[in-house]
């Protein structure tokens, strides 16, 4: 089956009732009943339970418009003149599970400031950037970004389920809703066998969980018959804002494909409901490692204990934390953008007050292409000859004797061994 193409998804968005194409498709067997009929709002209130569960109904009947917005959520003038200048920027669509999860009158609810545009977003920065990690120019062939010696990015399509308003790729997202073409794969490819140092695929986009299962597989298929290739990975939002889509039929398919893992953007604690909690199991179960990546970002997660809520759920659920990233200098965007040391404050209050495997490193990702600097509180204190002093995570010093003297055992021919002893200076 061809991927979602423009027609599937230009099916007229309804309030009800059932688009005829639906009937194209194996619903029954790839359902997944993950909410039931309570949970869904009062606006989709005709839609069955089955249709609601289908991630393609999902995907069509995503709410694109600021009319029909209006119907479900009281929208702040700032959200209004955000939506109205949203065409030709980065669009507005979220699927009606994500806008599910959206308080209805509170304009600061995590959920809605991350996919609803606002007036903020007109603003631009002197360092904002079109292109903030330099992807373009470390691109050898259209859809491809190689800038690390032994890995390299994918980007498969386009497409995703929800538009995040602070998303880093939003020169190329939503554009088409396309996947790449079968050219500029096969030039992919070619580029790929040619280049035996890369051993590690990135599959992105745009969201590569939006691709039909058959097209996926068929990308995944060649990627693994490279022998080079040792590792496929999967960088996705859709098992958080359509977890519909992680099918029985997905996670069988995938698993053919082993090592493979995924990273899943996640943004907010608000974002882990029954559902998410269903499809990242369902991976998991599947032998996938999963690991999560979240956009630091102001007004929405920048308090320690709403990370920390994150992290705990998250490790609930199978996923490892993985990144906290910086948020990059994409257009508009300013206003998602805290400082870095409010990233390097949420990991103080994360290191040593629980679990090492709830703790994801801080990133910042180099403007302009330098790749992902990690960032640490600082717990060297000071640095001497033959000592090293540190602080812990309650702000208590600790010294750490260093050898300067190496012991070597010279292996002798009878049965007598002599150890010599030989001063090395370890330099400071
Ligand atoms: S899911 Fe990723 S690529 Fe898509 S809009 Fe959000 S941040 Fe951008």
């Amino acid at each position: 089956m061809e991927p979602a193409s423009d027609s599937d998804l230009s099916v007229p968005l309804r309030k009800t009732g059932r688009p005829s194409q639906l009937a194209l498709f194996p619903i029954e067997e790839e359902r997944v009943i993950s909410e039931t009929k309570e949970s869904i709002p009062p606006y989709w209130k005709e839609v069955t339970e089955r249709e609601w569960n289908d991630w393609r109904w999902q995907l069509r009947h995503r709410i694109t418009t600021l009319d029909q917005l209006k119907e479900i959520i009281q929208l702040t003038p700032e959200e209004i003149e955000g939506i109205k200048h949203s065409k030709g920027r980065l669009a507005l669509a979220v699927t009606p599970y994500f806008v599910s999860l959206m308080d209805p009158v509170n304009p600061n609810c995590p959920i809605r400031r991350q996919a609803i545009p606002r007036v903020e977003e007109l603003h631009l920065s002197k360092s904002d950037m079109v292109d903030p990690c330099g992807e373009d120019k470390d691109s050898p062939v259209p859809g491809l970004v190689h800038r690390y010696p032994d890995r390299v990015l994918l980007l498969i399509t386009d497409q995703c389920a929800v538009y995040c308003r602070y998303c880093t790729r939003r020169r190329l997202v939503g554009s088409t809703e396309r996947s790449i073409t079968q050219g500029n794969f096969e030039e992919v490819l070619k580029y790929l066998r040619k280049n035996r140092k890369v051993r590690d695929v990135l599959l992105s986009g745009g969201d590569p969980l939006l691709l039909e299962n058959e097209r996926l597989e068929e990308i995944l298929s060649r990627l693994r018959a490279i022998p080079h290739l040792e590792l496929l990975r999967i960088g996705t939002r859709v098992p958080v804002s359509l977890p519909q889509r992680i099918t029985p039929g997905l996670v069988k398919m995938l698993k053919k494909f082993h090592p493979l893992m995924m990273s899943i953007h996640f943004t907010h604690p608000k974002e882990i409901t029954d559902a998410v909690r269903r499809a990242c199991n369902d991976l998991a179960d599947g032998g996938i490692p999963l690991g999560s990546q979240t956009v630091l970002l102001k007004g929405i997660n920048d308090k320690a204990p709403i990370m920390k809520k994150l992290v705990h759920e998250l490790l609930k659920i199978r996923v490892r934390p993985y990144y906290i990233y910086q948020c990059d200098l994409a257009m508009g965007t300013e206003h998602f953008r805290t400082s870095v040391a409010t990233g390097i404050q949420i990991i103080e209050k994360l290191r040593g007050h629980t679990t090492g495997y709830a703790i994801p490193t801080f990133v910042v990702d180099a403007p302009g292409g330098g790749g992902k600097i990690p960032v640490e509180p600082n717990y060297l204190v000071s640095r001497e000859k033959g000592k090293m002093v540190f602080r812990n995570y309650e702000g208590k010093l600790y010294e750490y004797p260093e050898p300067n003297i190496i012991e070597f055992r010279k292996p002798k021919t009878g049965r007598e061994e002599k150890v010599s002893t030989k001063k090395v200076m370890i330099h400071p």
